[in-house]
């Protein structure tokens, strides 16, 4: 077992106190948790539907790769999250498949996950977030 859900999708925003109250209501739900992640330049804030959350990014450098990413394209969908049960066994087998890693080895993310991210190139375009929850 490999893939087994989205996880999450993460969402670029400008502003995490405007698009906080947004989500909130488009989804009938609080946010459940804001974190910041140091080594990614990003404050993140979660709402949580069944099973499905979205992630909302707010860069939190000017020169983070949110910022830039909104730079280019505008605020939007950014990625989408898988859940895998294995990590390093998924990464080395996209990479067998010649998928290209923008990490070597997993990192650590938000919301007590170590993550990993396929280059989009390969992915008709869409930044693929591989996630393993902590144990
Ligand atoms: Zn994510």
């Amino acid at each position: 077992m490999y893939m087994r859900k989205v996880e999450h999708i993460g969402v670029a925003v400008k502003s995490l106190a405007a698009s906080i109250p947004v989500f909130e209501k488009i989804l009938n739900t609080p946010c459940y948790k804001t974190e910041s992640v140091e080594s990614e330049k990003v404050n993140t804030a979660f709402f949580q539907k069944g099973e499905s959350k979205i992630e909302l990014l707010e860069s939190s450098d000017e020169n983070g790769v949110i910022a830039k990413f909104i730079e280019k394209k505008g605020e939007g969908m950014h990625h989408i999250a898988f859940d895998v049960e294995d990590i390093e066994a998924e990464m080395k087998r996209l990479q067998g498949e010649g998928f290209v890693l923008l990490n070597e080895k997993p990192k650590m993310g938000a919301d007590n996950k170590l993550v990993c991210f396929l280059h989009p190139k390969e992915t008709n375009g869409v930044l693929v977030e591989l996630c393993q929850e902590r144990k």
